[in-house]
C-alpha cells in the first residue's frame, strides 16, 4: 500500500508514481522526458556502454539518467512522453 497519497483539486485520491529507473539499453536519448519534467530530476549522460542497443542501432552517445530522484513528484509526465517505454515508476 502506498504511503504517499495525495488529492486532486476536486478531492479525489491520487497516488503518485515516482520515476525509479531508466533502462539504458532501451533509451535512445531523445530528451522528450527531460523537456516535460518540471522538477529537475533527469539528466542526459554519456552512454555507459559501447556499440549497438537492443534495437540493433548505434543510437548515439547519450542516454537519460535519474540524476535527482529526490526531486520527483510522481506525476508520470515523463512516462507518457517516452516512446520506448524504458522507464520504471513506483509507488512509495
Ligand atoms: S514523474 Fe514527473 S516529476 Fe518525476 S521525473 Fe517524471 S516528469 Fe519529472
Ligand atoms: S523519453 Fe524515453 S527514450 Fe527518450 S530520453 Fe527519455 S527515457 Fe530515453
Amino acid at each position: 500500500m502506498a504511503s504517499i497519497v495525495g488529492r486532486t483539486r476536486g478531492g479525489a485520491e491520487w497516488i503518485p508514481r515516482f520515476l525509479d529507473s531508466i533502462d539504458i539499453h532501451k533509451c535512445i536519448g531523445c530528451g522528450r522526458c527531460y523537456k516535460v519534467c518540471s522538477q529537475n530530476v533527469l539528466a542526459l549522460i554519456e552512454k555507459p556502454f559501447e556499440g549497438e542497443d537492443e534495437y540493433g542501432d548505434d543510437m548515439g552517445n547519450k542516454v537519460m539518467s535519474v540524476a535527482h530522484p529526490e526531486n520527483c513528484i510522481g506525476c508520470e509526465a515523463c512516462a507518457k512522453t517516452c516512446a520506448k517505454k524504458c522507464q520504471t515508476h513506483i509507488e512509495v
